[in-house]
C-alpha cells in the first residue's frame, strides 16, 4: 500500500503552560487525537484526502474547545459568524464559504460548495440559503453558546479590542489565536487542505479572515503543497502566505522546510504577523511552523506513531 499522512492544527498563539490545566491539556489532545483518527480511518482504508480533511475538521469543529463550529468565538453583537474553506491538489478545485450562521459543519458546506455548485466562494445569507437547499444541518443559537467563549467576548469589549481566541488570559489579548485546520495526502498521491474557524473574538462589520480565502489561510497543489493557517489572519491575508509558499516550492525548487521557514519565521515575523501553519508536501513531508509561543498540532504518518504537540518544544 502507498503511504499516506495526516496533520491537523486546533490554533496557535500564545498558549502557556502556567496557565494551562492538566484536565484542560488531556482535553485538547483528546479532542486533537480523536480528529486525527477520524482522518486516518478514511486515508487508510483507501479513501481519498479530500474526504480525511472533511472528516477530521467536522471532529474539530463539535468540541467546544476549538474556535470553529460549536466553539466558534463571538462577534461584537454577540453571535457566531463562521469561515470555511477546502481545496483539492489534483484538480485545483476549492469551496469556501464566509460568515456563515447556524452551520453545524461549515466545512461541508464548504466542500459542498466546491462540488455542488459552479462558484467557490459564498457568503452571508447566500451561502445559508444554498447550505438549506442542499440539506446541510443546522442548528440553535444554543449549541454555539460555549460560556468561555462569551467571557472572552466580554473581556474584549472592555479593551474595545478584536482578540484572537488561544491565549492566557493575564496577556493583552491582543494575540489571541485559534481556527482549526487539516492536510491530507492519500494513498492515491493526492493532497488536500481544509480550514474552519470563528475568526476573531469582537469581530464587526462583517470582518473575514484569511481562513476561508483561498492562496491566504487554505491551499492544495499536488506540484507542491497543501498548507493549512492559523494566527492573525490581516497579515496572513496580506502576506498571502499558503500561496506563497506552494510558490516557492513550484517556481523556486524551495523544499516544504525551506519555504515554510522562509514564510512564517522571516517573512511573517518582519511583518509582525503571529501565528503558524501546517505543511504537507506530495511526498508526505510534515512541517508545523509557528512564530507563536505554541500551536495545536497532530501528525500521523502511515506506519509512524502518532505525534501531538502544544508548546515550542
Ligand atoms: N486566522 C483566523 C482569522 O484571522 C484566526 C485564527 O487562526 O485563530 O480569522
Amino acid at each position: 500500500m502507498n503511504k499516506f499522512a495526516i496533520a491537523i492544527h486546533g490554533g496557535a498563539g500564545t498558549i502557556l503552560r502556567s496557565s494551562m490545566t492538566a484536565e484542560k491539556e488531556l482535553n485538547y489532545k483528546k479532542g486533537l487525537e480523536d480528529a486525527i483518527i477520524s482522518g486516518e480511518k478514511i486515508l487508510s482504508a483507501g479513501g481519498s484526502s479530500l474526504d480525511a480533511v472533511e472528516a477530521a475538521i467536522r471532529s474539530l469543529e463539535d468540541h467546544p474547545l476549538f474556535n470553529a463550529g460549536r466553539g466558534a468565538v463571538f462577534t461584537n453583537d454577540e453571535k457566531n459568524e463562521m469561515d470555511a474553506s477546502i481545496m483539492e491538489g489534483k484538480t485545483l478545485m476549492a469551496g469556501a464559504v464566509t460568515g456563515v450562521k447556524n452551520i453545524k459543519n461549515p466545512i461541508s458546506l464548504a466542500k459542498t460548495v466546491m462540488q455542488e455548485s459552479e462558484h467557490v466562494f459564498l457568503s452571508g445569507l447566500g451561502a445559508m440559503e444554498f447550505a438549506e437547499k442542499m440539506k446541510l444541518e443546522f442548528a440553535p443559537d444554543e449549541y454555539f453558546f460555549v460560556e468561555q467563549r462569551y467571557n472572552q467576548l466580554l473581556q474584549a469589549k472592555e479593551t474595545d479590542s478584536i482578540t484572537m481566541d488561544h491565549n492566557d488570559s493575564k496577556s493583552t489579548g491582543k494575540d489571541k489565536t485559534g481556527t482549526v485546520g487539516c492536510v491530507a495526502l492519500d494513498v492515491h498521491g493526492n493532497l488536500a487542505a481544509g480550514t474552519s474557524t470563528g475568526g476573531m473574538t469582537n469581530k464587526k462589520f462583517g470582518r473575514v479572515g484569511d481562513s476561508p480565502m483561498i492562496g491566504a489561510g487554505t491551499y492544495a497543489n499536488n506540484n507542491s503543497c497543501a498548507i493549512s493557517c492559523t494566527g492573525h489572519g490581516e497579515f496572513f491575508i496580506r502576506a498571502v502566505v499558503a500561496y506563497d509558499i506552494s510558490c516557492l516550492m513550484e517556481y523556486k525548487g524551495l523544499t516544504l522546510k525551506q519555504a515554510c521557514d522562509l514564510v512564517v519565521n522571516k517573512k511573517l515575523v518582519a511583518f509582525g504577523g503571529e501565528g503558524g501553519l501546517i505543511a504537507m508536501d506530495a511526498n508526505g513531508n510534515i512541517e508545523l511552523p509557528f512564530n507563536s509561543e505554541g500551536m495545536y498540532r497532530a501528525t500521523k504518518k502511515s506506519g509512524e506513531e502518532l505525534f501531538i504537540g502544544i508548546y515550542r518544544d
